[in-house]
This record gives C-alpha cells, sequence and structure tokens, in this order.
C-alpha cells in the first residue's frame, strides 16, 4: 500500500509525544506537536492550511478519531504556528482552542494578524503562503495567563507567559515528562545542522516584538525548570537544554550589538543588518563545527536572517 497513504512526516519522541511536519516551506522546518495521554490528544501549534491534510492523517496512523483530540494550543499567534487554526478546529469537534490572552482575539477576529502578516511579506506572498485565514469561534477559545493549567486525561500542562519573540507568547510545561513545548522561544534548531547528534539553537527576532531583555529572562524561566528536553517549532525535540541556552544567550547579544552597530546606517541599515548576521551564522558554524559550504548554509537561513533582520530593525525603531 505504500503510496497510497503516509504523506505524514512524523518523528516519535518519548512520553507520548511526537512531531508531525506541518509541510510548511520546506521538509522539517514547521512542527505541529502531539502529546497523547489516555486516548486523548492535544496539538501543540497548527501550521497553516496546508497543513490540515497532514494532520488528520497523523491522527489517523495514531489511532485517534477527530473527537479524541481535547485540545489546540498556539504557543504564539504567528501564521506559520497558527494560520491552520481555524481550518483545523472545524474538524475537531471536542477541541478547545488555547491560546495566550493577547492572542485569542486575533484568532476570533484575525484581520489585524492578515494584515501584519501582508506589512511583512506583502499581499500576494502572503496569500500564498497562508491562504485564507479562517476565524475560531470564540466560544471555543480559552485564554492562557501565566500559571493556568489544562489537563489531558490527568496529565497536566501548565502554561507561562514568556514574552521576548512575541508579547503572545506561551510555553508548556508538560507535568508528565517535565519536557517544555517552548514555540519559537527557545531559538530555531534545524535538524539538517546537526552533526553527530549535536545540535544548535539560533534565536528568532521576528518582527515586530522583539524585546531583547525579555527573551532572556524567558530562557532562563525555561532553564530553571532543568527539562530533559524541548520541543521547538524549527524543528522538534532538542537536548543539551542548559548548552543551547548558554548558547542562545550570547546570540541574543550578539542579535542586539549588530543591530546597535547598524543603528544610523540609514536606508542601508536593513542590509547592513543582514550582512552582519550572515557573517555571525558563518561565524557560529565555524564555533560549532557544522562543516556546511557557507553558501549552503545562507541558503538554509536565509529566510530566518531576514526576519530576524526586520525584528531587528523594528526593535531600534521602538514601539510603534
Ligand atoms: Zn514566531
Amino acid at each position: 500500500m505504500e503510496g497510497a497513504s503516509g504523506m505524514a512526516d512524523i518523528t516519535d519522541y518519548e512520553h507520548g509525544i511526537c512531531a508531525i511536519d506541518s509541510g510548511f516551506g520546506r521538509p522539517r522546518l514547521d512542527a505541529i506537536h502531539l502529546i497523547v495521554e489516555g486516548g486523548r490528544a492535544a496539538l501543540v501549534d497548527t501550521g497553516t492550511n496546508a497543513s490540515l491534510p497532514l494532520v488528520m492523517e497523523a491522527l489517523q496512523g495514531k489511532g485517534l478519531a477527530p473527537e479524541q483530540v481535547d485540545y489546540v494550543i498556539l504557543t504564539h499567534v504567528h501564521l506559520d504556528h497558527a494560520g491552520g487554526a481555524g481550518a483545523l478546529m472545524r474538524e475537531l469537534p471536542k477541541a478547545v482552542l488555547a491560546v495566550h490572552p493577547r492572542g485569542a482575539r486575533h484568532m476570533a477576529d484575525p484581520a489585524r494578524l492578515v494584515a501584519g502578516t501582508v506589512a511583512v511579506y506583502g499581499e500576494d506572498r502572503a496569500r500564498q503562503m497562508y491562504g485564507e485565514i479562517l476565524p475560531v469561534e470564540a466560544a471555543r477559545i480559552r485564554e492562557m495567563p501565566e500559571g493556568s493549567r489544562l489537563h489531558l486525561a490527568g496529565r497536566e500542562l501548565r502554561f507561562l507567559d514568556t514574552p521576548g519573540h512575541a508579547r503572545h507568547h506561551v510555553c508548556i510545561l508538560d507535568g508528565r515528562s517535565g519536557h517544555v513545548f517552548a514555540g519559537d522561544m527557545f531559538g530555531l534548531s534545524y535538524r539538517e545542522l546537526d552533526r553527530g547528534g549535536r545540535q544548535f539553537a539560533f534565536p528568532s527576532t521576528t518582527p515586530t516584538q522583539f524585546d531583547p531583555e525579555a527573551m532572556h529572562a524567558s530562557i532562563d524561566r525555561l532553564l530553571a525548570l532543568r527539562p530533559q528536553a524541548i520541543y521547538v517549532t524549527h524543528y522538534g525535540q532538542v537536548r543539551e537544554v542548559e548548552r543551547l541556552g548558554a548558547d542562545l544567550h550570547r546570540l541574543v547579544e550578539a542579535h542586539v550589538d549588530i543591530a546597535l552597530r547598524c543603528r544610523h546606517e540609514g536606508a542601508g541599515r536593513q542590509p547592513a543588518i543582514k550582512a552582519g548576521l550572515a557573517e555571525l551564522l558563518q561565524a557560529e558554524a565555524g564555533r560549532q563545527g557544522w562543516g556546511i559550504p557557507a553558501g549552503e548554509l545562507l541558503r538554509l537561513m536565509a529566510i530566518d536572517i531576514e526576519l530576524n533582520a526586520q525584528g531587528l530593525a523594528a526593535w531600534l525603531d521602538g514601539p510603534g
């Protein structure tokens, strides 16, 4: 039956946790995490509208009916995480959408989210990337402030308010494994760059709410939980959390230094920041022994460098 099914790329971890490739962008760029406990399921992030058939297939592959999904949790409402939520919720009759209080209204009425995305990517590209963003019925949305909890067949999921990447960002501590679902708060970690099992992390400073002080504080909050593993949307499980956390602190500082150095460049500011980030990335590749040709590395990280540069520029401009 090869070829008849099996489109979904699933990476299984321990404690009933797996990553489903959302299909966004390129293979293993954008993960949707699934937590299964006692025949009940929670999804962490949703990918985009185009991810829907992959999620439904992954659930089926795990022997889960749509009615067995209790929660769709959004780490934050950037569209590579939340763009598919409206379409997905229509297929999951019992699910509650759990989201930061600052994100809730945007899921009920996505107009501002769409406008923000159009501002970053332009109208045509935004539409091509994300399609039509569907709203979620307000009655099915639950706001998850700091310290709030969900119970998945008795398994406690605790929410931490973790600004830095975005003010509408939560991280989720899994009471059973002690692992953390960190969305974009613990950086980017593409599996293509693993060498000999050694992983890396690179910060994500996407516009328009990057806040370095908050990011340092949120990273420290996650490290204080001493998790054995963290799940990042880009992509999947990372371990050696303490080492990666130290790398992230250092690289966030380097991002800030680059932005401040380019502050007075006028019209050349954005290209100067991008050039600085490309240099930082190559220096990091040398330091970590990634052994990947510079051209390939810059191609792999091109969108991230672009977004990080835009986010740093927005930070220099101050709250808009
Ligand atoms: Zn994000």
